[in-house]
């Protein structure tokens, strides 16, 4: 009945707010939290449509961060998406986004695949322009398959188009959702490459910079990988956050309301938040 992860067509979903939200209200879910990437543009509209349906919306965010020279993903819930500190932050990030397509474009083109900046951006629907709409240029123009065949086979390490990109930094990440009187988690935690040493240090920084969240259920975990976070979120004493990450039909990797329940042993990001547990209970 409730997913803290999601996104729409204004960073790299496939629905609109309006219709994200639609989706998960015939999923069952009540209390969603639209979290497009660095931006929170959609949260206005989502917001009116879940009024209309009874569900409650959180206001969210996912901001991309580059740690030690790996990306990562930090989910801002219940920020102020008016809040100036964040907004700019966000500019300055999809600012980046734009220079790095730009190289991913001229990168691509050096192996004879031409116009993907134009193609990708037919895909952006707002003022975020990602691998994934590049993604869905070069399948659409018939060099991969699919999506994620792309994710193979293009713009990731090691193979044409991809651009290493240096994000913000953990601590403006935290600062921006936190002075936007929000609440941090680290988003999809089993999907970074860390290494063992890395996360544990990972972890601690997060935790000292104020971080208090961990999606302990997300939709791109195995139940060993939940497991793990679970023992994590204990050990850290980090509050548990549940998130499809649903991107839209066809390219998500759970659909909404499908995902297992919170652990009984994890305390839930929405303990305190009393209209959601109104709602939920
Ligand atoms: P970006 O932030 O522009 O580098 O793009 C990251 C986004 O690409 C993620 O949020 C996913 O939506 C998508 N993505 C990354 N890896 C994969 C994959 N293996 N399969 C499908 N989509 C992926
Ligand atoms: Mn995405
Ligand atoms: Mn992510
Ligand atoms: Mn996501």
């Amino acid at each position: 009945m409730i997913d803290l992860h999601s996104h729409s067509t204004i960073s790299d979903g496939l629905l609109s707010p309006t219709e994200l939200v639609r989706h998960a209200h015939t999923k069952g879910i009540k209390v969603l939290s639209l979290t497009d990437h660095d931006d929170v543009e959609g949260l206005k509209e989502a917001t009116s449509e879940a009024k209309l349906l009874g569900m409650h919306l959180i206001h969210g965010v996912e901001i991309s961060v580059t740690w030690k020279r790996a990306t990562i993903h930090i989910v801002g819930l219940n920020v102020d998406s008016e809040n100036k500190t964040l907004l700019q932050g966000l500019s300055s990030i999809r600012d980046g986004r734009f220079e790095r397509a730009k190289q991913m474009a001229h990168a691509l083109g050096q192996i004879g695949i031409k116009g993907s900046l134009e193609g990708a951006l037919k895909y952006a629907k707002s003022g975020i322009l990602g691998r994934t709409h590049f993604a869905r240029f070069l399948v659409d123009t018939g060099h991969a398959k699919d999506v994620r065949a792309v994710f193979k086979n293009y713009l990731v390490k090691g193979k044409p188009g991809f651009i290493e990109h240096t994000w913000t930094n953990l601590e403006n990440a935290l600062t921006w959702i936190h002075e936007s009187g929000g609440i941090a988690a680290i988003a999809h935690p089993a999907r970074y490459d860390l290494g063992k040493n890395n996360l544990l240090a990972f972890l601690s920084e997060f935790k000292e910079l104020g971080g208090q969240g961990i999606e302990v259920i997300s939709g791109s975990h195995t139940t060993e990988q939940s497991l793990k976070f679970e023992r994590i979120a204990d050990d850290y004493e980090f509050l548990a956050s549940i998130g499809s990450d649903y991107h839209g039909p066809g390219i998500s990797y759970r659909e909404m309301g499908s995902l297992p329940k919170l652990p009984e042993t994890c305390v839930p990001i929405w303990k305190t938040w009393n209209e959601v547990n109104a709602l939920l209970n």
